[in-house]
């Protein structure tokens, strides 16, 4: 039986064939683009920071900035794909620290509420016959009073709109999994924090939200699942893509393009689009 994922959801929302590609066929690639980096070396960092809160409050921003340069660093490789034009590691490089300092003078000396969990991993079932299997890692899980916890998502990429992240799954999943793992919780909150941005959302979700999230992912997933035909879907996201050298929507390009055009970065693409991982998924 298949564990589905937000994010295998989302790739086969994104594009059918690149769900066919990883998920079928099981094409694995080195590369990775370079927000998705610096979105993981953020999350190290805040992991880090928070599994020791005691030594995070007797230290300054300068500490994890250091953290994050080191990890960058030792992570760092050429197949990191910089995908926009005009940008550079260094641009990025920054960003993530900007992130990373800003988190900290926002949230020290982090006395919220108890942690209860970091990249914490939940595996649950959408039905009653644990048919449909869901997987997925919460970046942080705090109780902040009796019988009450927050859902902490970091995100490096572009703020959405409120009304899309009313419209949010990911973390909606992940009230139904930690629901069914703790009884005693009676109240959820969804805690965003968009660190370019320096800005926190807080949302929740009614019972009825929940039952809403369930069912559509189970139709969702039956989709997939009785799925036959995996059409290429192209859009400005197959910048980002890491089957397109052997894409067909793409072969046409392809004869005058030789590979090292995304890994130079120079790939035309619309400025206002996100690339959707499961880090930065916007719907
Ligand atoms: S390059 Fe674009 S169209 Fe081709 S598989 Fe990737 S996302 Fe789909």
């Amino acid at each position: 039986m298949s564990v589905f994922s937000h994010s295998r959801i989302t790739s086969f929302e994104n594009c059918p064939l690149q769900y066919r590609f990883r998920y079928i066929d099981g094409i694995k690639r080195d590369t990775q683009g370079i927000e998705a980096f610096m979105g993981k070396t953020v999350h190290a960092v805040l992991e880090d920071l928070y599994s020791d809160l005691e030594r995070a409050r007797a230290s300054t921003a300068a500490t994890y900035a250091d953290l994050f340069s080191r990890f960058w660093q030792r992570d760092y490789t050429p197949d990191v794909k910089i995908v926009r034009e005009g940008k550079t590691a260094e641009d990025y490089r920054r960003t993530g620290l900007e992130c990373v300092r800003g988190f900290f003078d926002r949230h020290h000396p982090f006395r919220t509420g108890s942690v209860l969990g970091c990249e914490m991993k939940v595996e649950f079932a959408l039905d009653d016959d644990g048919r449909y299997m869901m997987r997925g890692y919460v970046d942080r899980v705090d109780r902040v009073a009796s019988g009450v916890i927050e859902i902490h998502d970091y995100k490096t990429g572009r703020m959405p709109s409120e009304g899309r992240l009313r419209g949010d799954r990911q973390l909606t999943l992940y009230e139904i999994a930690l629901r069914d793992r703790w009884p005693w919780v009676r109240e959820v909150r969804h805690v965003w924090h968009f660190l370019a941005h320096d800005k926190q959302v807080i949302l929740s979700r009614d019972a009825d939200d929940l039952r809403r999230a369930r069912v559509m992912t189970i139709r969702r997933i039956k989709g997939i699942q009785a799925t036959t035909r995996f059409p290429a879907r192209k859009s400005a996201l197959c910048s980002w893509c890491d089957y397109k050298d052997i894409c067909p929507a793409w072969e046409e390009e392809r004869s005058g393009w030789d590979g090292a055009t995304a890994a130079t970065g120079t790939v035309p693409i619309a400025p206002d689009v996100e690339p959707r991982t499961g880090q930065y998924l916007l719907f």
